[in-house]
């Protein structure tokens, strides 16, 4: 828009106006009027020039800025002599950007903290012999080991011994995470009381805590948002101080009434309120442990009527575990979990590891199949033995022309159930089972309390499953048997809009970028996730789409009553200064007074308390 004014807009600008504004002080008082005067009017013009020059081509082509409040306040200011006003209100014009950088700072420090905490040495056991290397050089199937008071330094698995950990750090949970064999460790937490031996599982590069810092460097780099309720008010207002310091100049016949007015009439809240209330509503999110990508998100998400949830991994815990197997047409129990558990190894999803975990546990062998293809929210086809196989869900076998014997009922089937079919036969149907996360009714009751209209869930699992559920948690809508695509049509064809969808990543990502708001759940969620999402959460718990939703509303009010605060105080003023008994270097003074409050006002953003 005003590019090129805003590049000059800076720091440096600041301080030269500052220390011209120093010298002309000196000269005045001095008794060099004259000199004092003549810079004034030089640097209050070299500054004002760019700015008028962008705000008539803005006009031209029939934009304007609130802006123009400014502008008019020094050139009439000029005009009549009152050079000190003029500097003052150009002061503040180049301060607000000198706060503004300020704010993007706080953002930016946030970064910072995560890259200087970045884990940066090891130890890792080599030919038996404990070795310091640097992350970087630690290689995937590694032994670490990380003692009490130091930093796990790659995602990686307990091998021996067990600690707490601290991982408040990447997942804003504050309780300690009691972790013993077998447990996953988060590059980054940190060994509280003990120490472990683990196998290291990623590599420096590829770990949960780069993954974070690109993260949060993405949403460091996000734009200042653009906030449609200063755009709304920014037009009434300045028609209204136009209007009113005309009226006050008809009336009295004094020019100097017009300035006097005009110069408190202050557009800065409009300008700096609901960037700073985002930018510190942003950085309260990350303390939480939820990265927000772009302050536009956050204002959707404020606004947001529905609430639609994935079932697997997202409501559920998605640690399904085999219940039971029925066989058909001569197959064994075994046999079903061999073939389906062969297919399974080549895929992701939670389903997958449920079946292969199964098959290792019973002790049955799995071979490799051949010719594998994943039909995402479907199942797997692939070549066994010769054979055909299918594993999936009942769709997906019922369109590729499998029977389903009569005596079938699928309404009966209440849990999450994987049908296996061998050379165009079914063969047996497994049946798992999740559990639904203890947090997840509570969660749904305070969405509603907070103003969520419509909380919905969308699944690709069978129906009489989500009904289930969706009864339990006190859902207001359910959508089952739906494909990754089907979801975004769900999400798509909602009425009461914002739209906000919240997944774990399994099958996912076009939904959470199709919805109005995506959140990703979960500090294992899949990489691709949290790239479509807008907000992130990185623990495992649904609960915070609550404080989530909590900062976003809280946020917004705050941006919205320092709108209202700066215009209600310039209001004020504006009716005080129409007398006349007050100079229009008070008035500018008095303006700066305003800006300040407002941005204070703003600033509480940061300490938004998130009631448990
Ligand atoms: P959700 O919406 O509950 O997260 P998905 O869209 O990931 O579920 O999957 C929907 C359904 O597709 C599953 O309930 C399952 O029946 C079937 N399915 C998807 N992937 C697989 C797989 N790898 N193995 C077996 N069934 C699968
Ligand atoms: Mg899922």
């Amino acid at each position: 828009m005003k590019k090129a004014w805003l590049f000059l807009l800076n720091y440096k600008l600041f301080s030269l106006v500052m220390v011209a504004g120093l010298v002309a002080l000196t000269l005045e008082l001095s008794g060099a009027r004259t000199a004092s005067h003549g810079l004034l009017i030089l640097v209050v013009i070299s500054v004002t020039m760019p700015l008028v020059w962008s705000m008539w081509q803005d006009l031209r082509v029939g934009k304007y800025g609130i802006d123009i409040l400014a502008v008019t306040s020094i050139v009439t200011a000029v005009i009549l002599g009152e050079y000190w006003a003029a500097l003052v209100v150009v002061l503040i014009l180049t301060g607000g950007e000198v706060i503004e950088n300020f704010a993007e700072h706080r953002a930016r420090a946030e970064l910072g903290a995560l890259l200087s905490h970045a884990p940066k040495n090891a130890h890792v056991i080599r030919k038996g012999k404990p070795v310091n290397v640097k992350v970087g050089e630690i290689r995937v199937g590694e032994k670490v080991f990380i003692r009490a008071g130091e930093q796990v330094p790659v995602d990686a698995v307990i091998l021996e011994g067990s600690a707490n950990f601290d991982e408040s750090f990447l997942t804003g949970e504050s309780v300690p995470q009691p972790k013993e064999m077998g447990f996953e460790l988060l590059s980054g937490s940190i060994s509280l009381d003990g120490a472990v031996t683990a196998k290291a599982i990623s590599t420096a590069e590829n770990s949960h805590y780069q993954h974070i810092i690109k993260l949060v460097e993405g949403a460091a780099k996000s734009q200042a948002p653009f906030v449609r309720l200063a755009d709304r008010l920014s037009l009434p207002f300045t028609f209204f101080a136009f209007a009113f310091a005309s009226a006050v100049w008809l009336f009295t016949g004094d020019a100097e009434r017009f300035l006097q007015v005009i110069i408190v009439a202050t557009p800065c809240p409009l300008l700096l309120a609901a960037p700073i209330a985002l930018v510190s509503g942003m950085s309260r999110a990350s303390r939480y442990g939820i990265i927000v990508k772009t302050g536009s998100a956050l204002e959707r998400l404020a606004e947001a009527k529905t609430i639609a949830f994935d079932k697997t991994g997202t409501l559920t815990h998605g640690v399904l575990k085999v219940k039971s197997i029925k066989t058909y047409n001569g197959f064994k129990q075994d046999q079903i979990l061999s073939i389906a558990g062969s297919l399974e190894q080549s895929s992701n999803h939670l389903i997958a590891k449920a079946i292969q975990h199964a098959a290792k546990d019973n002790g049955v062998k799995i071979t490799k199949a051949r010719h594998v293809q994943e039909m995402s929210g479907r199942g797997l086809k692939a070549t066994l033995g010769g054979e055909e196989i299918l594993v999936g869900n009942l769709k997906f076998l019922a369109a590729e022309d499998i029977t389903i014997p009569s005596s079938h009922n699928p309404q009966n089937i209440n849990n999450t159930a994987v049908y296996v079919a061998v050379g165009g036969k079914l063969a047996g149907i497994i049946s798992l089972k999740d559990r639904v996360r203890p947090e997840a009714e509570e969660t749904i009751g305070r969405l509603h309390r907070l103003g969520v209209k419509n909380a919905l869930m969308v699944t690709g699992d069978n129906d009489a499953t989500a009904q289930a559920i969706a009864k339990q948690l006190g859902l207001d809508q359910v959508h089952a048997e739906a494909l990754p695509a089907d979801k975004l049509c769900v999400i798509d064809s909602v009425k009461q809009r914002p739209v906000v969808f919240v997944g774990d990543g399994t099958n996912d990502a076009p939904v959470l970028t199709g919805a109005d708001v995506g959140i990703a759940m979960g500090a294992h969620g899949s990489a691709a996730a949290s790239e479509s999402a807008d907000l992130v959460i990185m623990t495992d718990s649904v609960s915070k789409v609550v404080g989530a939703y909590a900062i976003a509303k809280r946020t917004f009010q705050i941006a919205k009553q320092s709108i209202y605060i700066g215009i209600g105080l310039s209001v004020v003023l504006m009716t005080v200064f129409a007398t006349g008994k007050f100079t229009p270097l008070t008035g500018a003074l008095l303006q700066e007074v305003v800006d300040v409050v407002v941005v204070f006002n703003a600033l509480r953003a940061h300490l938004i308390t998130i009631g448990e």
